[in-house]
């Protein structure tokens, strides 16, 4: 990693990954997934001194996305969104924060990006990948520069997201794993939205949906 640094701090009953995208010269930063640990991000990006500029999205799920109002409201920062995903936010039994959290959560979303946006931020170019099939609007943001890709739901270690949930779709995470895998150089580092980080060619050899 040139000029990046990364921290990752599980959230939530889930321990989802949310990860802080520093820029090392400037400090600015990129919150991806706030899960729903407002506290427990303020005090990352304090300690770090860093200065959050956006909040990045990988899908709808409460999990990944129920801090995100706070966080906005506290750095006044914008969130995007994959804006194929615009339903599932939009939908709390659909994200399952109605369902399963009993809280229905609207995430004030700033910008919906299209699939193979280049957003510029924190002096990274960001290319969002729309990859669908743990959600119908799942994305991943990949970083050439840098040689890393924010996976949210759609891969994890040797494995993948699951496809039982509203809008999920087996033959379709399995097309999006491949259009990851294609896409990207074999030592890539991949950042999942759960669990440890793996590399594009350690996927290629074991990951069984594949
Ligand atoms: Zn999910």
């Amino acid at each position: 990693m040139g000029m990046l640094e990364l921290r990752y701090l599980p959230v939530g009953m889930g321990a989802t990954n949310c990860y802080l995208v520093m820029n090392k010269d400037t400090r600015e930063l990129v919150i991806i997934d706030p899960g729903d640990d407002p506290a427990k991000i303020k005090q990352a990006v304090s300690k770090i001194e860093g200065k959050p500029v956006a909040i990045l999205l990988t899908h709808g799920h409460y999990d990944h996305m129920m801090a995100s109002n706070q966080v906005k409201k506290e750095y006044h920062i914008p969130i995007y969104a994959p804006g194929a995903e615009r339903e599932v936010l939009a939908d709390s039994a659909k994200n399952l924060s109605g369902g399963w959290m009993m809280k229905p959560y609207h995430v004030q979303t700033d910008y919906w990006a299209e699939d193979g946006e280049v957003l510029h931020l924190a002096g990274f170019e960001i290319r969002m990948i729309l990859t669908p099939g743990h959600t119908e609007g799942s994305c991943c943001y990949y970083i050439e520069e840098e040689h890393v890709v924010f996976c949210g739901d759609t891969i994890f270690l040797e494995s993948c997201g699951r496809t039982d949930l509203p809008t999920g779709d087996m033959s379709q995470i399995r097309k999006s794993i491949h259009t990851i895998l294609d896409m990207v150089p074999d030592e890539t580092e991949l950042y999942p939205g759960h669990g440890e980080a793996t590399t594009a060619a350690h996927e290629k050899a074991f990951n069984p949906f594949v």
